[in-house]
């Protein structure tokens, strides 16, 4: 594989430049075509010769859009290509005050959730920064003349919230996810706020220390899925490595380090997690913490056994929660005719 342009900062664009013996407005043009999205070759203002030289080291477009499915909801599911034939995908959802991207990580997963369809072939490889950022430009592009983005000004972009939720594991490839969060909020770069970004993990303690010391404050969101480590080991490999205690400490410091009140992730699965028992436990565990508490109804893979909750028990489990006192929702199931849940999409294509 080629390098990837879009993993470097503005900074570094320059000394790239520079030590191509270009001028620096060059990093300039360089750089404003990429955060546009444009691929190296489809940048105007740049040489013929540029280009070529350019192109000998670095790819011309490290993310394609390989195939995009919408849902009637108005959701979009992406299938991206990176330039060694590897397949990942994102969700594109549109709501009144923007639109937000879900994208990934890592190709597939080692975290073996006994739910999750992303980490069914394991993990085959880390993203780069600029292969999860790329993922966002290419959608930016996609959609740059939507009456709904045009209509938020000049300069608005189509995404203007990320999550990191897609497939793989974002603490399990920290040093390109911060590279990642640091060039994605930068203010010569996309400048997304830090506020737009939710940051999505199965509980990696340390790094998520490492997060809140990092200085950027995006939400984080921790996958809960139970209220006791013998249950969540069930479902959740990683529970035997950290303890609820352990993370509910990490998350106690992320809040004193950033501010930021956090997320709990409660897939209900049936007859497993979802009974007023398990309610109960959830708020003796989360009562008075700032926190809120996402329920997601359980997307069912058709490789795993593990069966979805009704609605009626869901809303009976967020109603138990909310009487007691927790901030908590239920999450709307968007994009669920498309195969929305992390994976699905990849694992089906891949088949
Ligand atoms: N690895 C990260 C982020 C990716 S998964 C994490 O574990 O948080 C994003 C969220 O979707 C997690 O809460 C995950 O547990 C949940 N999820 C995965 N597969 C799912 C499925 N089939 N149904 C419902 N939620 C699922």
């Amino acid at each position: 594989m080629k390098k990837i342009l879009q993993d470097l900062s503005y900074a570094e664009t320059e000394v790239l430049m520079l030590s191509m013996g270009e001028k620096k407005f060059r990093a300039k043009q360089l750089f404003e075509g990429l955060v546009q999205g444009k691929t190296v070759s489809g940048i105007t203002s740049l040489s013929k010769a540029l280009k070529a030289r350019l192109l000998e080291e670095y790819e011309d477009e490290p993310v394609k859009i390989k195939e995009i499915f919408h849902s009637s909801d108005g959701t979009e599911k992406y299938l991206f290509e990176l330039s060694d034939g590897n397949l990942i995908e994102g969700v594109l959802m549109k709501y009144k005050y923007g639109y937000t991207q879900c994208v990934s990580t890592q190709v597939g997963c080692r975290m073996g959730c006994k739910f999750c369809a992303s980490t069914l072939g394991g993990l085959v490889r880390n993203l780069t920064s600029g292969e999860i950022l790329a993922q966002i430009l290419v959608v930016n592009a996609l959609h740059a003349n939507d009456e709904e983005v045009k209509g938020r000004g000049k300069d608005a972009r189509a995404v203007t919230n990320i999550v990191l939720m897609g497939s793989g594991e974002p603490l399990d490839n920290y040093g390109e996810t911060l590279r990642f969060l640091q060039n994605v909020t930068a203010s010569d770069g996309l400048n997304v706020s830090a506020r737009n970004i939710s940051l999505s993990t199965c509980g990696i303690v340390p790094k998520m220390y490492e997060l809140a010391n990092a200085g950027i404050p995006v939400n984080l969101t921790v996958s809960l899925h139970a209220t006791d480590d013998e249950t969540r080991a069930r479902v959740m490999p990683i529970a035997k490595a950290y303890k609820i205690s352990e993370i509910l400490k990490a998350c106690a410091y992320y809040f004193e380090k950033t501010g930021r009140r956090y997320y709990f992730e409660y897939t209900l699965i049936d007859g497993e997690n979802c009974d007023e028992t398990h309610a109960r436990a959830l708020v003796t565990l989360l009562k008075g913490k700032p926190c809120h508490v996402n329920l997601i109804r359980l997307n069912e893979v058709k490789e795993r056994s593990l069966k979805a909750t009704g609605e009626k028990a869901a809303y009976r489990f967020l109603g138990y929660l909310e009487k007691n006192g927790l901030s908590a929702t239920l999450r709307r199931q968007i994009g669920s005719d498309i195969g929305g849940a992390c994976g699905q999409l990849r694992a089906s294509y891949l088949e």
